[in-house]
């Protein structure tokens, strides 16, 4: 039975749906992947794996890891495929192997996508991909608009029109890190590395895709739709 006819097959039985137990979302970035894989996750009960956070976890530990990781950063550089393997073997090895997980922010490139899937093969794990797709454009219009709170760090998209943040009254200012350039460089770095990892997931048929240029509760709607979890008219 081929992938796509199994996720067809199942829409019924999402909870016994293997198939669905790891999810690996992939989205430029301000695709909104972030958000709608939490969303996701606090509804349909997922642990969320973000490479990012667990970096800076694990970094504030007392443990030879955690002091591997601290001085990696420390020093300002690029936390190597091992060890960053090492941290996802942590994650998994601690839960429940029937606990569903949401991967964010890996495999980037083909070298880590090989070395991941082994990595869930031995606590049999399958990642299914999620791509939440937007264009450059579009990115590149959202991350632009983007702007944070001085005060909270919250941020706010393209449409959010007040001048100040609704949390908290602070003043919102455009994100440092979002100029042009480095936007650019992101976006050409996750078309190199990151395109050919989710091109082997959808020639394997283990990709789900979502339009990710509609608003929020669309993306999530279609989401849950193409996973089988949507309610039934
Ligand atoms: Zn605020």
């Amino acid at each position: 039975m081929t992938t796509r006819s199994f996720i067809k097959g199942c829409l019924k039985c999402f909870k016994f749906n293997k198939m669905f137990s790891n999810l690996i979302f992939f989205g430029m970035q301000g695709s909104g992947k972030g958000t709608q894989g939490k969303l996701f996750a606090q509804k349909y009960d997922y642990q969320v794996f973000e490479t990012g956070k667990e970096l800076r976890k694990i970094a504030q530990e007392d443990s030879p890891l955690g002091k591997k990781v601290k001085e990696i950063t420390e020093e300002g550089k690029l936390v190597p495929n091992e060890v960053v393997m090492e941290i996802v073997e942590n994650f998994v090895a601690h839960i429940p192997s029937e606990e569903k997980v949401i991967f964010d922010g890996l495999p980037r490139k083909e070298e880590q996508r090989v070395s991941f899937e082994e990595l869930l093969a031995r606590f049999d794990r399958k990642g299914t991909g999620v791509l939440i797709k937007i264009t450059e454009e579009e990115a590149i219009k959202r991350l632009t608009s983007r702007k944070v709170c001085e005060k909270c760090k919250a941020i706010f998209g393209a449409g959010y029109e007040d001048a100040v943040c609704d949390q908290c009254g602070g003043k919102l200012i455009s994100r440092a890190d979002d100029n042009l350039e480095s936007i650019k460089v992101r976006l050409n770095e996750y078309q190199k590395q990151t395109v050919p990892v989710i091109e082997k997931y959808r020639e394997e048929e283990r990709l789900i895709e979502i339009n990710g240029i509609q608003g929020a509760e669309e993306v999530a709607k279609e989401l849950e739709e193409k996973l089988g979890v949507a309610e039934s008219e």
